[in-house]
């Protein structure tokens, strides 16, 4: 059920949720329509101005509240994220567990105003207040993580959420909505499920002051153009295709086995998953008989089975895009491991892809240059360091970089060379909540997380009295 103004509804219509593992509908999601979406929309105008006057102590207690109850929920809503996105449990129970400590994590923040100048003369103070209507609008790779970094800081500055999650993961922001109903205010947090038609509707809305926008960059584009018309605020969490640089000081086989997990983590869909590789030409077959070993290694299958390391595609149009990089690389390139691409793994039916590594493609080869978002991962030998950071720099996207290397001092020195919001040095995807994250170029515009990402969620409000 749809949760619109503190009640729990039902949608407009139904539609079916697909099970990746095995490409059948397990469960019917509620559809809202424009009508509904316009009550939601209202409701959390209404329920804005008291909210914000709430204060950051009382909203807290809610939303410790609301951690408490997600945490008490953490196994069942644990085991509906794997059969609606298809991640291993143990990684699903991990996503319900930092969406418990990301929520615990905003709900202690406060941002206190910040004297900038206080003399006898004047006194200038800096100020923030909330927005009002937030739409947070997330994709299926992490569907309730990726609406817990949106909805604890915007709630916890004071705004009124709307969720809209994408349509092929609704079920858990469904249920999250249905554990708040008895916590928040009605209209403080909402739930509408889509067909990816609310999203435009939500972003032109004038009564919506901020898009926290997760997904791909070119409806990110989209997202930017729809804001444009009320200059409302927004932040775009977009596509990312994040190098990996070996140095030639690295220990191969450890180096590898990062390497490998930070590429298929999630079955690769991940937007800060490792998606070209750039070693050293001399250590290139150790690095790819080790990547090869390892991919054979992996257990693919469905998420609920005990020892599966790698689940489905989540949905089908993905996974045949996925088909179509492996298919296109194949003759450019030398496939190392990764099973024949139409082979179903495990014969159920499901949107399976086994790791694949790819080596000796060009640069300009599709895998390199754009976002495969599956467990398929390019190796780029380079002679030079200076021209493999340069190919490095040379892309549209600049969300994560890690760079690999016995002496991190060495790195640090060279990570101030490559164009990303993020580059981390001897590890990849780590996301402290007090850290800011977000994209260079193409990758996205604002922070999330950290003070940062508080402070996109509210207006700067300069106070500036004459004294004496
Ligand atoms: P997507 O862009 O297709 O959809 C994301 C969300 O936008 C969905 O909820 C969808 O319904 C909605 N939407 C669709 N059309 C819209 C419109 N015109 N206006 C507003 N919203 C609209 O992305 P996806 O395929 O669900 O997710 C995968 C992408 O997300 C990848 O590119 C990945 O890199 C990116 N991603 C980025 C981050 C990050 O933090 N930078 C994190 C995770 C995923």
């Amino acid at each position: 059920m749809l949760l619109i103004d503190g009640h729990l509804v039902d949608g407009a219509s139904d539609f079916p949720v697909i099970n990746p593992a095995t490409g059948a509908p397990f469960a019917q999601a509620p559809r809202a329509d424009e009508a509904q979406a316009a009550v939601a929309v209202a409701a959390a105008r209404r329920a804005f101005p008291d909210w914000a006057a709430l204060g950051f102590g009382e909203r807290r207690r809610r939303l410790e509240a609301l951690a408490d109850g997600l945490e008490a929920d953490l196994e069942t809503m644990a085991r509906l994220l794997t059969r609606e996105q298809g991640k291993p449990l143990t990684e699903a129970r991990e996503e319900v567990f930092f969406s418990v400590a990301a929520l615990r994590h905003f709900a202690a923040m406060t941002l206190e105003p910040r004297v900038l100048r206080d003399t006898a003369k004047e006194r200038i103070v800096e100020q923030r207040y909330p927005l009002g209507v937030v739409a947070a609008i997330t994709p299926w790779n992490y569907p309730l993580l990726l609406l817990m970094v949106k909805l604890a800081p915007a709630l916890i500055t004071g705004n009124a959420v709307i969720a809209k999650p994408a349509p092929s993961t609704p079920l858990t922001t469904l249920r999250l909505g249905r554990i708040a109903a008895d916590i928040l205010p009605p209209g403080v947090f909402q739930t509408l499920v889509d067909r990816n038609d609310l999203g435009a509707w939500l972003s032109r809305h004038p009564d919506v002051a901020h898009v926290s926008f997760t997904g791909s960059t070119p409806t990110g584009k989209k997202v930017l153009a729809s804001a444009a018309d009320t200059l409302k605020r927004f932040t775009l969490e977009l596509g990312g295709n994040d190098p990996a640089l070996i140095l030639d000081d690295a220990d191969v086989a450890k180096v590898a086995a990062r390497i490998f997990a930070g590429a298929t983590a999630n079955a690769g869909q991940i937007c800060l998953a490792i998606k070209r590789v750039y070693a050293p030409r001399a250590m290139m077959d150790a690095l790819c008989d080790e990547l090869a070993r390892l991919a054979d290694e992996a257990v693919v299958g469905d998420g609920m089975e005990q020892g599966t390391t790698i689940g489905p595609i989540q949905n089908r149009a993905q996974y045949e895009k996925v088909l179509g990089f492996i298919e296109e690389a194949r003759t450019q390139g030398t496939l190392v491991a990764g099973r024949a691409p139409n082979e179903d793994v495990t014969g159920t039916g499901g949107y399976f892809i086994a790791p694949t590594i790819v080596r000796d493609l060009p640069d300009d080869a599709r895998l390199v240059r754009e976002e495969q978002f599956g467990p398929v991962l390019p190796v780029l030998a380079y002679n030079d360091l200076d021209q493999a950071i340069a190919r490095i720099n040379d892309s549209d996207y600049g969300l994560g970089a890690s760079i690999w290397t016995g002496d991190a001092a060495r790195g640090a020195e060279l990570a101030a060379r490559i164009e990303s919001g993020t580059v981390w040095v001897n590890k990849h995807l780590e996301l402290p909540f007090d850290v800011p994250f977000g994209g260079a170029k193409q990758s996205g515009i604002g922070r999330q997380q950290g003070i940062e990402g508080l402070e996109d969620f509210t207006q700067a409000r300069i106070v500036n009295v004459a004294l004496g």
